[in-house]
């Protein structure tokens, strides 16, 4: 059992809504929000919070981005929704924006971020059939152990969590998972001929913010070059400038075949995902064979155009570099004995806690939202710090003496 704190009135009741009506699937942190702006959130009692998780990167703009919040309002009082039945005066434009903003020759939109890992699924086997050759229905997908690619039947086939796995059988097959950063495990998975497709995180988000070797994404590119099989990036927690970069695979100058998008891009205010590729892959899609009711929908085109302009006139990616170093060294430099680790790269990081107490980092957790910094474990004992980009250097400050201040709580 968790420890939990005393809470007003008020959050208790918000929380025995949903505690009597929702489904359980979820173990949130006690604070009931109201409000967003920016690097913060408020929560029902008026008490401000850092905000330390983003949304899971999702808000990467900040909270209620009045660009963004202003392009949605206007574009709801004129058309919201069309379906892909009819055309809309917004896709093309979109289509155009951001195939020229990542470089590549078309876009399939989507809306949650497991929709794209699927698109980008079925994308690899049926070039895998059409282009590559492979026999039908014997294609294989590399993917990593530790992975997160989200929530479907389909996408949980291949995880090895637990939690996320069992008892949802059964699982599809054609799946390979070897160890991330591992190119050896790679080349030798790709001496099969039935492998389409190498489906991995950049930075592995959900396992705890795991960074790879220097050289691994150059090593992924090679590799998939020679073996003709296409790499494919989930950068729907990495992207979009959150990790001090516009793509995670950016630090390294590579290209992926096909590139996964969701979370930021619409800076939380939509779920809005993309898959991007060039027309050897996507033509392979013919119309009738995929597709999603409110995939490409006015709406979401509109604020899209703007979350990803935001990112670029605000400079968000030289910010997320320069405020996750800060951070970094900052948390570093308090040299608690609870903190084993400090990693990440621009403004995706996590601590890993040491602690004799399994629940330090939930209680850890707990005493950050007392002195005003919300941040959720993952995996135990690991703690995301992934804030908003927008935040400022005296912010950053600011957060890490509430982070030295909670650590205390730890000392028993
Ligand atoms: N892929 C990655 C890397 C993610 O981090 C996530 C969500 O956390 C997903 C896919 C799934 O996205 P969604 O929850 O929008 O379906």
């Amino acid at each position: 059992m968790h420890s939990t704190i005393a809470l007003s009135a008020t959050a208790q009741q918000y929380l025995d809504l949903e505690e009597k009506y929702g489904a359980h699937n979820y173990h949130p942190l006690p604070v009931v929000l109201n409000r967003g702006e920016g690097v913060f959130l408020y929560d029902v009692d008026g008490k401000r919070y850092y905000d330390f998780l983003s949304g899971y990167s999702a808000v990467n703009q900040g909270h209620c981005h009045p660009k963004i919040i202003a392009s949605l309002i206007e574009q709801a009082q004129k058309l919201t929704l069309t379906s892909r039945a009819f055309h809309s005066n917004l896709l093309g434009e979109y289509e155009k924006y951001i195939t020229a903003y990542f470089g590549y020759d078309k876009v399939l939109p989507m809306n949650t971020g497991v929709e794209a890992v699927e698109t980008a699924i079925k994308l690899s086997r049926k070039w895998a059939y059409q282009i590559k050759g492979i026999e039908e229905n014997k294609a294989k997908i590399i993917v990593c152990e530790g992975n997160f690619h989200g929530r479907t039947t389909g996408v949980i086939s291949f995880s090895n969590d637990t939690a996320a796995v069992k008892n949802f059988g059964p699982y599809m097959p054609g799946y390979v998972a070897i160890p991330f950063n591992d190119t050896a495990a790679l080349e030798k998975s790709f001496q099969d001929k039935n492998v389409a497709a190498f489906l991995f995180e950049p930075i592995q988000g959900e396992a705890g913010v795991v960074v790879p070797d220097e050289g691994y994404y150059k090593k992924i590119r090679t590799l998939c070059t020679e073996y003709n099989v296409l790499m494919v990036a989930d950068e729907i927690q990495s992207g979009l400038a959150r990790t001090g970069h516009m793509l995670a695979c950016d630090y390294e100058d590579v290209r992926a075949d096909i590139l996964i998008l969701g979370k930021a891009l619409s800076g939380g205010v939509l779920p809005v995902s993309a898959v991007l590729c060039d027309d050897e892959i996507m033509m392979t899609i013919k119309p009738g064979e995929h597709g999603s009711t409110y995939g490409g929908n006015p709406l979401s085109c509109k604020v899209a155009i703007t979350a990803l302009q935001v990112l670029k006139d605000e400079k968000l990616t030289e910010n997320a570099a320069a405020m996750g170093e800060l951070l970094r060294s900052e948390l570093r430099k308090l040299n608690s004995p609870f903190i084993e680790t400090v990693r990440g790269r621009g403004l995706l990081n996590a601590i890993v806690i040491k602690h004799t107490n399994t629940e330090a980092a939930w209680d850890l957790c707990l005493a950050l939202k007392e002195n005003g910094l919300l941040a959720k474990p993952t995996h135990g004992d690991k703690i995301r710090f992934a804030p908003p980009l927008v935040i400022n250097k005296e912010q950053i400050l600011d957060c890490v003496d509430i982070i030295a201040k909670s650590l205390k709580t730890l000392e028993v």
